[in-house]
């Protein structure tokens, strides 16, 4: 954890947004798509939205033709209105700072709540990608192929206030050097403490 901090002091989440609920509803559109696309269709999208209201006002059909470049654009597009609904009709409008209340929100999962929580209200959460548990797997943090194993494996070994830093800085190591294919070993600080090293 030290050399990864070393290697990526600021890591934080790539997404664009400048308020809770646009973070809200990026998470929900990465699903199954990379954070840069997710940035080409928010930079337009975020331009008009800013909170629940203005999803409702844009409409289903206007949202779909934004984001329609996504995959499962449909489905994420049901998502966020439903959300956005709740939102206002439960919570005034505002993103809720707890797991529970996250976690009912359509197209908000586990992984998504943890960087939410993390990200927006500073509570301590380790969320899982894919490319936190393979990089974990590979350092032999855990062995776990279940986001959810690999998660309490996690927290078991890191103190509290390393959780959201450890997520983000193993997300950009397994973009930058521990790629699923052909990983960069050759050229990864990790190498002498890595039981998976492929040098
Ligand atoms: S040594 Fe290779 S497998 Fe291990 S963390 Fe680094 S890049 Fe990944």
């Amino acid at each position: 954890m030290r050399l990864l901090a070393e290697e990526y002091p600021q890591a934080k989440t790539a997404l664009q947004y400048t308020n809770p609920f646009q973070l809200l509803v990026a998470v929900i559109l990465s699903a199954q798509t990379t954070d840069r696309q997710v940035n080409r269709v928010t930079e337009k999208l975020f331009s008009r939205v800013q909170g629940p209201a203005d999803i409702l006002e844009l409409g289903l059909s206007a949202l779909e033709e934004q984001i329609k470049s996504l995959g499962l654009f449909r489905q994420k597009s049901r998502q966020i209105m439903e959300t956005s609904r709740i939102l206002l009709e439960k919570y005034g409008g505002q993103v809720q700072g707890t797991r529970e209340e996250l976690e009912s929100l359509p197209g908000v999962g586990r992984k998504s709540a943890g960087i939410i929580l993390s990200t927006v209200f500073h509570v301590p959460a380790l969320a899982v990608d894919t490319h936190v548990a393979r990089v974990s797997r590979r350092l032999g943090l855990t062995e776990g192929n279940n986001p959810y194993v690999v998660e309490e494996d996690l927290c078991l070994l890191l103190p509290k206030d390393l959780w959201s830093l450890t997520h983000h800085r193993l997300i950009a190591h397994g973009r930058k050097v521990c790629r699923a294919q052909k990983p960069l070993c050759d050229n990864c600080v990790l190498s002498p403490h890595c039981p998976k090293c492929f040098l």
